[in-house]
């Protein structure tokens, strides 16, 4: 009968972990061992030539042609080294993976010989067709062609025989089509700002950079199990399947002993991502069965988000080493918990401090608290683009389900800085100048704010933009996102929200008010004008969500609802100005998630109606005669039996099948219709609100049959299978 069920868990059960090799030197020796170092490029590069490319990172210096070709020969020499044969320009396209497109080092002279040739203009420039990336209509109105172009900042690495050099992506018209263009443009803006605020503080500050740290969750699945379930290895989750009568209720995986074949992929994975320069310290088992952690010690935001998209590559191709797959998606399993990906994020100055850690003196806890309020405040007025900034098909069934944050915005910063920044609100008057006595009561409160804040008793899980201690946890990214997208909405709401506050205590000090004064007299007006975004409380709870509304928060549940924040006048003029993204881009962004979505629900839609019309239903008609003839014969048995169970059960298939294959026309003639429409945002508006809601429904009849058909026969693997075999 299911035979590919059964003999995928035979499968599945023979996998038993694999031996890894691990290094016998300590991690420290093969660290960045893949990776053109500074250290390598010291070694390959002649001083000017290496002089160029740290002031190309430091001081945003141009590279010439001259020196490229320099660094070019360097760097293929060192790549040769380690038997590179081929070399690629590395980007991150807007379709969510990284893209890749390898050339050989190798080319035919005029002379019949040959050379190995990488040239500083090969290095520097490239020109894939950019026909087939998402453009979001960039494509129609602009040149369609595209150039790679390198990012200097981001250090060149060696996957197999290629050396893989991290590149912007741009049309020929210089829009940009990939994360890491504007990323770098938003990092620069935070810079700019950032140093002139801190400058109050320290006039030695003249560079801030932003830090991120993720925390990449995953559910690993066995190799058969995933390609027994078409859903699963079609769309990365799964559209049907009854909850396992065990998953998470006992809490029992979370922390617990990691499973030996777990062990040994992670172990192996880990070095791989060592040697590629990432640095992966933290691992452990998360909430759900057979779901995991990986976080890294944090790095500068641009290499971050580099090595975040690395090592999702590297995961899966050392996954199937160990017969896994990793899942990425955020919601791969009903019922129990999805995974995230939580964007650690800080900012810190050239000269060594971190501008989100509390000080040791009120001077350097002003500077603290501005930067903390003024992020407060970013966050306040761009609560709906940074809800935007991480929209995606797949967290849009995480956001606000088991143990993931709510779809509403807000921020937690624990009981003792709430309390700080109440009393700071209450202490400073509104007249231009502060009275000696308010001026030592500001001080004393200040120097309240203890240097250490890092308390874990004081986290709250449920918020999606939390404090916690010299950061702000961003919870409501998802686990397949590119960090750069909300990467990229943050550093710029918090650019632009620190040239504010510069324009405006300039103002203040220029009527002749103190400098610390005017710093308080702004914060003070940030400080309640931002407040309806602070909530400490529960952010799972029902309560919360009534209170938000009641403070007029938004709570923007759908991906193409949200997606409109993109194009909100703010917002447009946010990026605009900054400098980041010009509104076509943001248009063009915007359009590309919409296309994202329906794409990805048609492909849902279609899988579970194929699941539906050719495993389920057949299946649920074989079992539906085997009750037949069981029904009939025991009538022949007993002609006076009334109520035999078994037509019970009878009843129950056929309406179930009933509604199931009705359901599925419905859903087909929905994305005809849907089809039709041409505007992109009222297509992907009707695929959300005609074609999505069939995949629950449809998916509810359909779980309710796997609870009465035949074990034996049910054809696709079951939760209790998917989630504990390992
Ligand atoms: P938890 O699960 O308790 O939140 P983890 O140890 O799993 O914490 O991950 C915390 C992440 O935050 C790590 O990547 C860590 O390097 C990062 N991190 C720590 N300090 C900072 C900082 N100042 N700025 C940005 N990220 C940080
Ligand atoms: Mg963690």
């Amino acid at each position: 009968m299911a035979t590919v069920r059964f003999s995928a868990l035979e499968k599945a059960l023979s996998h038993t972990p694999k031996e890894v090799v691990v290094p016998a030197e300590k991690p420290s020796k093969y660290f960045s061992e893949r990776v053109f170092t500074r250290q390598k490029m010291q070694e390959y590069l002649s001083k000017e030539a290496y002089k160029s490319v740290v002031d190309a990172n430091e001081k945003s210096c141009q590279i010439d042609r001259k020196t490229a070709d320099q660094i070019a020969a360097g760097m293929k020499a060192w790549a040769m080294d380690q038997g590179v044969t081929h070399y690629t320009h590395w980007f991150h396209p807007l379709n969510g993976a990284t893209a890749e497109k390898h050339d050989a080092f190798f080319e035919p002279t005029d002379d019949g010989g040959a050379i190995e040739n990488f040239s500083g203009a090969l290095l520097v420039q490239q020109e894939p067709d950019a026909s087939s990336f998402p453009n979001g209509g960039i494509r129609n109105t602009f040149e369609a062609r595209g150039y790679s172009a390198w990012d200097p900042s981001s250090p060149a690495f060696v996957v197999g025989k290629t050396l893989c050099i991290p590149t912007i992506f741009v049309s020929y018209t210089g829009e940009a089509l990939d994360y890491k263009t504007p990323l770098l443009k938003a990092l620069n803006s935070l810079n700019e700002h950032a140093t002139a605020v801190a400058q109050y503080f320290d006039k030695d500050v003249s560079k801030v950079i932003a830090n991120l740290g993720w925390e990449q969750e995953y559910f690993l699945v066995d190799e058969a199990l995933f390609y027994a379930r078409p859903d699963l290895s079609l769309t990365g989750r799964t559209l049907m399947g009854h909850a396992s009568a065990k998953d998470q209720q006992l809490e029992d995986h979370y922390f617990g002993a990691i499973p030996e074949r777990v062990a040994a992929f992670m172990r192996d994975f880990e070095v791989e991502a060592l040697r590629l320069g990432i640095p992966v310290k933290t691992r452990h088992n998360e909430v759900a069965p057979n779901q995991f952690e990986c976080a890294p010690v944090y790095e500068e935001a641009n290499l971050a988000v580099d090595h975040n998209q690395l090592i999702t590559e590297v995961m899966s191709r050392i996954a199937g080493k160990h017969q896994f797959k990793v899942l990425m998606h955020e919601k791969p399993y009903k019922g129990v918990n999805g995974s995230g990906k939580h964007n650690n994020w800080s900012m810190s100055t050239n000269t060594g401090v971190n501008l989100l850690s509390p000080g040791k003196n009120p001077k350097a806890n002003l500077q603290f608290l501005t930067f903390l309020v003024n992020t407060v405040m970013a966050v306040y007025k761009y609560s709906d683009l940074l809800r935007a900034s991480i929209v995606s098909p797949g967290n849009e069934h995480r956001l606000g389900a088991s143990e993931a944050p709510p779809s509403i915005i807000s921020i937690f910063l624990g009981s003792q800085l709430s309390s700080n920044l109440d009393e700071i609100e209450s202490k400073v008057s509104l007249s231009d100048k502060m009275s000696p006595t308010e001026k030592t009561e500001l001080k004393l409160d200040i120097g309240k704010i203890p240097e250490i804040l890092r308390d874990n008793t004081d986290r709250n899980r449920t918020s999606p933009f939390a404090f916690t201690g010299n950061r702000f946890e961003f919870r409501a990214v998802g686990s397949s996102a590119n960090c750069a997208a909300p990467m990229i909405t943050l550093n710029a709401i918090v650019a632009k929200q620190l040239k504010e506050f510069k324009l405006e205590v300039d103002a203040i000090i220029e009527k002749g008010v103190k400098k610390d004064e005017a710093i308080f007299k702004v914060l003070k007006k940030y400080i309640t004008a931002s407040k309806t975004i602070r909530f400490e409380g529960n952010g799972y709870s029902q309560e919360w969500a009534d209170e938000a509304a009641r403070r007029g928060l938004s709570n923007i549940k759908g991906m193409v609802e949200a997606v409109k924040a993109y194009i909100s006048p703010d917002a447009l003029a946010l990026f605009d100005e900054l400098n980041i993204l010009s509104p076509r881009e943001m248009e063009a962004r915007k359009e590309i998630r919409e296309e994202i979505f329906i794409k990805k629900i048609q492909i849902e839609s279609r899988v579970l109606g194929d699941l539906a019309l050719n495993h389920i239903i057949p299946t649920a008609i074989r079992y539906q005669n085997i009750l037949i003839t069981n029904v009939k014969g025991l009538k022949d048995l007993m002609p006076n039996a009334d109520s035999l169970p078994q037509m019970k059960m009878l009843e129950k298939i056929t309406f179930h099948i009933g509604e199931v294959e009705r359901m599925v026309r419905d859903m087909i003639a929905a994305r005809k219709e849907a089809n039709k429409i041409d505007e992109i945002t009222h297509k992907a508006e009707a695929y959300s609100e005609h074609v999505k809601p069939f995949l629950d429904q449809i998916r509810y009849h359909i779980d309710k049959l796997e609870l009465i058909v035949d074990d034996e026969m049910w054809p696709l693997p079951k939760y209790r299978e998917l989630l504990f075999t390992r």
